[in-house]
């Protein structure tokens, strides 16, 4: 099974995060499509997979502060509204890609 992976991650614009990916696909996310989506366990029930953060209160404004590599697999980013414990696998970040 081979896997898909990020060939380069663009987080020049705060207000986006880019990835071109091994298989020459490009996913661009914007902040606050990140936010929304985030994973963690203070915004996604861990029982019950349920989303408990309501991705409706998101604001337009939102910005990534700092985006960071999390070993080889994931990311994990600092949102402008101070939240930084989502960690976002590459495979999530495929599957979820907004454009298909
Ligand atoms: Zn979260």
């Amino acid at each position: 099974m081979t896997s898909i992976e990020p060939r380069v991650i663009t987080k020049s614009d705060p207000t986006r995060v880019s990835i071109e990916w091994s298989d020459g696909h490009s996913t661009v996310y914007t902040a606050r499509e990140l936010r929304q989506i985030c994973p963690c366990a203070g915004c996604v029930d861990e029982l019950t997979g349920k989303r408990t953060h309501d991705p409706t209160t998101v604001p337009g404004d939102m910005v990534t502060q700092n985006v960071a590599l999390v070993g080889n697999y994931a990311i994990t980013i600092r949102f402008s509204d101070g939240h930084e414990t989502g960690i976002y696998p590459f495979r999530m970040l495929r599957e979820n890609d907004p454009s298909g």
